[in-house]
């Protein structure tokens, strides 16, 4: 197989095989670009390594021959001792996993090119740090060693010189340092620094693939559910320097406010750095227009090469550039990661710009962003004590206490306690604890630290470059420049990621511009604006969301039990309840009436139970019919077992013991006992529920059909109009239906008849069990809709239930890769969806009109709606909350 590729032979849609930092380089060679010349190592090559723990043969023979093209071009050898050509060797999967994987830089450098690098630049002291950064990086990444060792080792040479930065040290301490280095990796690593620059090579390359599988890149794809499988790509690019000088330089652009989503460029820039010094938060940055003013003529290209990707990927393009002595060079772009705010706000900038469609400015935007945009915010005014304002790096607002490593953020909030991540910056190992904790706060590092990207990808509340805070992570405090307070492990901090602003203590928050706007509608949004970005993003939301709304044939319908979740469902833009459960109108004070049905002897006994409970329930559907008139509002007879509603079997079996050994006990509950024994299940799930007990249970389906029929009439009185829809839960065979539809049928002729109105409403039935979904040709002769309960239908189809095996085994399954996620949270689509597929198709056989919706979970989850529309359903109903994600998510599954 081939498994090299060089930067100008591939293109950006080859991402699965060059990665995506591979597929880019090469995509930016292709249109000419200052990229330096290099080469790609396929993901195929590292699924080949990792399977057989070797590199391939071919492999080693044709990155030679890249090599040698790259050496000829150049005219200069890898390593060489005079003139050398230098590489990095980068890591880059196929969807960017910021700070997952190493990047060696300076590769080729040994104890002989290092002087031949040193007279070619006519820079001693540039060739000397570059071989440190060198062993230094090549020491922690490729060959294990804590990178601890090396840090102590330049910080006690700097002690030792009597200086503070890094570029301070001059040629001798330099060559002291990569000495003490090489003494270094010796002792822990057990090698020698290898002197072989094409060892060097393979070894960073073998590393790189190997990296895949530590325990940090295990984490985040689990986080962004990405595939274990996929494996990563190599990229092989000549070295540039930024770091040869005060004309020398490196940094990382956005062809946006990737925070706020601002029109406008946006970078920060380091002068005589190399690499990683920006992101790392080393030393505070510089802005694009500081870079403006330092060198105006790069300035000008980066300018232009900026609009160019931006017009190119017609998208926001996030830039990597060095610049070596006055000439630009490009070492990496891709589509920019972004707020959720941003998301919005540049999808329409585009659009209004003419760069990209509605339809696709509707792609550029999740409905999980939407929902990071109904966080709250902090609420205005009030006494508040701000600490101090940093930079805002990723939205939200988190209150929290301190907490200072992974260790403590993790068993704190495992604790049930809110941590906001304290660090003087971050680094990839602490991504545990920046999942874990509410909030990331860092004392060094600007918007493109590692801190920030990473916290913008978990759509987590970031403020960083606080460097008023001097955190003592040994010591477990942070002290505060002017301030005379300490924080600690007992303090609660808030941290606002749109202002930048932490403050001490806790503060109130309140719901956000989205919310207001999705709750009230666009003009009172803009109305209570703070700001153009404000209301730029609130525009930007509702022009979206209208045109989801235009284009969606999916119709969005809530799970609202209550007038009060209705009413939220219905602010939201739900165009119905497709699922009312009834369950609740058997609880609380009613409770006893369902136990007197369930013990009641005789038919009066029972008639009386029943009428009790009549009323009740009658009068909470005029209120839910009321609340809902005009609109369909999907009724589900009962579902859980009787005995739900029934004392628990041991509490009541250890009251009968009690009592009966002090001579107390009442007959009635020794009756109790009894029945609750009959009625215990073994398996509840899978026992006398739903459509099986509306069966068996005399008079409970007329009970509440008849509920159901009288208050629609009474709504109908009033010049209402009710649509309930009748539904029956865990239907299997087409005669249940059957028989439930001519006993509803019946009760609603005769509350017809009695009250002259017309009440023919739909009945229906849920598809849960997948003989329903097997057998749904017959099923839907008795059906008016179907509605697929995809929770029970996800149990069924498995065989396991989810009370029992959420908290188990998923996570070992989730690892193992038995599912990538969780299928009660998103469809599983090669089984569950299949029997969904296989009832629409056998239901439309027989019903082509027949209307069909979800309700359950997944009916708000994004991956599983796109399914829904694919298999044709004619509605998705989901929790009140999720209604607005629904929406926009339906309308990105029909574009
Ligand atoms: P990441 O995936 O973490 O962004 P990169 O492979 O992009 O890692 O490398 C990190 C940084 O190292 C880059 O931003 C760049 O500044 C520097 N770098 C990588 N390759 C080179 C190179 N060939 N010449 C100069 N700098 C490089
Ligand atoms: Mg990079
Ligand atoms: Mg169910």
């Amino acid at each position: 197989p081939k498994y090299v590729y060089r930067f100008s032979e591939g293109d950006k849609d080859q991402k699965d095989l060059l990665g995506g930092k591979g597929a880019n380089l090469a995509e930016m060679t292709r249109l000419g670009l200052p990229v330096p010349p290099g080469f790609t190592i396929t993901t195929d090559a590292c699924r080949a390594y990792l399977a057989d723990g070797a590199v391939p043969e071919e492999l080693s023979v044709q990155v030679t021959t890249a090599l040698r093209e790259v050496e000829s071009e150049l005219g200069r050898e890898l390593g060489a001792a005079a003139d050398p050509l230098l590489v990095s060797v980068r890591s880059g999967a196929k969807f960017s996993m910021p700070g997952m994987m190493e990047t060696v830089l300076n590769i080729g450098l040994n104890d002989a090119s290092v002087v031949g690098l040193g007279t070619v630049s006519g820079n001693e002291r540039f060739a000397w740090d570059s071989y440190r950064r060198l062993i230094q990086m090549f020491g922690k990444t490729v060959l294990d060693v804590d990178g601890e060792h090396f840090s102590a080792a330049l910080e006690a040479k700097k002690a030792d010189r009597g200086v503070s930065l890094d570029y301070e040290l001059d040629v001798t301490a330099l060559s002291e340092l990569v000495e003490e280095f090489k003494a270094i990796v010796r002792e822990h690593a057990g090698i020698e620094f290898p002197q072989d620059p094409r060892d060097q090579l393979d070894m960073a390359t073998e590393a790189v693939f190997r990296s895949w599988n530590t325990e940090r890149a295990h984490i985040y794809r689990r986080r962004e559910k990405i595939p274990h499988d996929l494996g990563t790509a190599v990229n092989v690019c000549t070295m540039v320097f930024g770091n040869m000088g005060e004309t020398s330089g490196t940094g990382v652009c956005f062809t946006r406010d990737p925070s706020t989503g601002r029109s406008g460029v946006y970078g920060d820039y380091l002068v005589n750095a190399q690499g990683e010094d920006v992101v790392a938060g080393i030393r505070n940055t510089l802005s694009l227009a500081d870079l403006e003013r330092l060198d105006p003529t790069s300035y000008e290209e980066l300018r232009g090469l900026m609009r160019r990707l931006e017009t190119h990927y017609h998208d926001l393009c996030d830039i990597e550039f060095t610049i070596e002595r006055g000439k630009l060079w490009l070492l990496q772009t891709r589509v920019g990661k972004r707020t959720a705010a941003a998301a919005f706000r540049v999808a329409m900038q585009l659009v209004d710009e003419k760069l990209i469609t509605m339809d696709e400015a509707l792609t550029r935007v999740t409905g999980e962003q939407l929902n990071q945009l109904m966080f709250p915010q902090f609420t205005d005014g009030g006494e508040r004590d701000l600490l101090t304002r940093a930079l805002p790096a990723s939205p939200g607002a988190a209150v929290g206490y301190v907490a200072f490593d992974n260790a403590e953020a993790v068993s704190r909030t495992e604790a049930g306690e809110p941590v906001i991540l304290v660090r003087r910056e971050t680094n990839p190992d602490d991504l545990p604890g920046m999942v874990a904790a509410v909030g990331v706060l860092t004392a060094r590092g600007g918007k493109t630290s590692h801190a920030a990207v990473v916290a913008r990808g978990m759509g987590k509340t970031c403020v960083c470059g606080a460097d008023a805070l001097e955190v003592d992570a040994a010591a477990r405090t942070v002290r505060v420049a002017g301030r005379d307070v300490v924080l600690t492990s007992e303090t609660m901090i808030a941290i606002d990621g749109q202002s930048g602003e932490v403050f001490l203590g806790e503060v109130p928050v309140a719901d956000s511009p989205v919310t207001t706007y999705l709750r009230q509608g666009l003009e009172e949004a803009l109305k209570q604006a703070e700001d153009e970005d404000t209301r730029e993003l609130v525009t930007s939301v509702d022009r979206l969301m209208r045109h989801a709304d235009a284009v969606r044939r999916l119709a969005v319908r809530a799970n609202a039990d209550t007038p009060e979740d209705a009413l939220h469902a219905l602010h939201r833009g739900a165009q119905g309840v497709g699922l009312c459960r009834t369950e609740h109108m058997f609880l609380g004070e009613r409770k006893q009436f369902v136990q007197n049905l369930i013990l009641a002897q005789s038919e009066n006994e029972r008639e009386a139970a029943l009428s009790a409970l009549l009323p009740l329930q009658k009068g909470d559907f005029v209120q839910m019919l009321e609340t809902m008139d005009g609109k369909p509002m999907t009724i589900r007879l009962i579902d859980p077992p009787l005995h739900e509603f029934l004392p628990d079997l041991t509490e009541l079996s250890v009251k009968v013991a009690v009592d009966r050994e002090r001579g107390t006990l009442d007959p009635a509950d020794e009756e109790l006992l009894a029945v609750v024994r009959r009625q215990h299940e073994a398996n509840p799930m899978l026992g006398l529920r739903g459509a099986r007990l509306l069966l068996t249970q005399p008079g409970l389906i007329e009970l509440q059909v008849r509920a159901i029929a009288e208050a629609a009439v009474e709504r109908l009185k009033v010049g209402g109009s009710p649509q309930p829809e009748i539904m029956i839960p865990l239907i299997g065979s087409v005669r249940e239906l059957q028989i439930a539809r001519e006993r509803a049928e019946a009760v609603l002729a005769e509350v017809a008849a009695d009250s002259g109105q017309v009440l023919d409403f739909p009945i229906g039935c849920m598809i849960e069990l997948p003989r329903a979904a097997v057998s749904a040709d017959t099923i839907a002769e008795e059906a008016d809709f179907f509605s697929f309960g995809t929770n029970d239908l996800t149990q069924t189809t498995w065989g396991f239930s989810r009370d029992d095996v959420e908290g188990t085994f998923f996570k070992e399954y989730m690892d193992e890769g038995v599912f990538g996620v969780s299928p009660f949270e998103t469809l599983d689509e090669r089984g569950v969806g299949r029997v969904v597929e296989l009832g629409v198709e056998r239901g439309r056989q027989t019903k082509p009109e027949l209307k069909m919706g979800v309700c359950g979970e997944h009916g708000g989850d994004p991956e599983s709606i796109e399914f829904f529309h694919r298999v044709g359903l004619n509605y998705v109903s989901c929790s009140p909350f999720r209604v607005p994600v629904a929406r926009l998510e339906a309308g990105r599954a029909a574009v």
